[in-house]
């Protein structure tokens, strides 16, 4: 297996899979609140599909896996796929992204298929606040299932948290408190246009309001992707910061997405994806889908424009994997 790079020069590593579109909750930034038209059980990749994909990626230079959804834990017999990424040649670190309403029962089976380690999304540490968020779900589960994954011993496990004008923004410093109190990694993430939802909090204001906290002491923590980590003096959690919108990291992006429907994508923001599913069902070589993912790289644009607005886009943020 060699390096793969993109026509700017980036070296590609990264593949992000939503194994469903169908999620729990109905968070205001991520979805309508009826939801979004479910795809057929039959137009979704199958694990043994999915897994074709991930050898021939990884016979070509990827070897990091994120699943995501919509809610990847609603999908039957996730720790399945799990096992079988986690047994593909080239495959050295399969993690998740989950909203942590099911994982107090979960997280063992997902750490014993071979999950190393696991980012749960939480927003408030208020009940009703997470209702208003969420539109659906109790915070009590999400607690639950954070310490169910820490004692399962998925590490680290990684809190996202999406931070929203005038909705969560009072609570930067009792989140980032927790990082001391309970050791819990936080990552502050800008709200991203994807729904009709505004009130982004640009990063340099987090990070300003967390000051009277004390002061950040840049660190590292395990992980693919753009955030970067401090920490507040003897904490043993970290604070992390993603800023899509205000500080874009395009220029280090690692990553394609492959969409619970087979298109492979090669930016969030892509409109069109490339459709591996029929391909994949008419029995394609190894050689046609490596082809094809290739073909996904050659086409991944140098940046996205998510500062300029509301992204109007055919697929949303649950389909294509956040
Ligand atoms: N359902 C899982 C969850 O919520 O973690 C996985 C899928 S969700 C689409 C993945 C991540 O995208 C979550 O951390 C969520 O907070 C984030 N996300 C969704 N919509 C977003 C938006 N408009 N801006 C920023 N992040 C967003
Ligand atoms: Fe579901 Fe995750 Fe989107 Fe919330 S952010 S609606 S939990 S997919």
């Amino acid at each position: 297996m060699s390096d793969l790079f993109d026509s700017f020069g980036r070296r590609i590593n990264y593949l992000r899979i939503s194994v469903t579109d169908r999620c729990n909750l109905r968070c205001i930034y991520c979805m309508p609140p009826e939801g979004v038209p479910a795809i057929p059980h039959s137009e979704l990749l199958s694990y043994e599909e999915i897994t074709t994909v991930v050898q021939a990626a990884a016979g070509l230079g990827i070897n990091k896996i994120r699943l995501t959804g919509g809610e990847p834990l609603v999908r039957a017999e996730l720790p399945k796929l799990i096992q079988m990424l986690c047994q593909t040649k080239g495959i050295d670190d399969v993690s998740l992204t989950t909203n942590g309403t099911l994982l107090k029962k979960r997280a063992l089976e997902l750490k014993q298929a071979g999950l190393g380690r696991i980012n749960i999304s939480l927003d408030t540490l208020d009940g009703d606040k997470f209702r208003q968020i969420t539109r659906l779900g109790e915070l009590k589960d999400v607690l639950d299932g954070i310490k169910a994954a820490r004692e399962a011993g998925l590490n680290p496990v990684k809190i996202n948290t999406v931070v929203i004008h005038g909705i969560n923004d009072d609570e930067i410093l009792e989140l980032t408190s927790m990082t001391c109190k309970e050791g819990w990694h936080v990552r502050f993430i800008e709200l991203m246009p994807f729904a009709d939802v505004t009130g982004i909090v640009p990063c340099s204001e987090i990070r300003q309001r967390i000051g009277p906290l004390g002061s950040l002491e840049p660190c590292c923590l395990i992980g693919n992707g753009p955030a970067r980590y401090y920490r507040l003096p003897g904490a043993k959690g970290t604070i992390g910061f993603i800023c899509p919108v205000s500080e874009p990291f395009c220029s280090q992006c690692n990553r394609l997405r492959l969409t619970s429907s087979g298109q492979l994508c090669p930016c969030l923001l892509s409109e069109e994806g490339i459709d591996l599913k029929r391909p994949l069902r008419s029995n394609a070589s190894m050689q046609q889908i490596e082809r094809l993912i290739l073909k996904a790289i050659a086409s991944k644009p140098k940046q996205h424009h998510l500062a300029q607005g509301t992204v109007h886009m055919k697929r949303n943020m649950s389909r294509i994997g956040g």
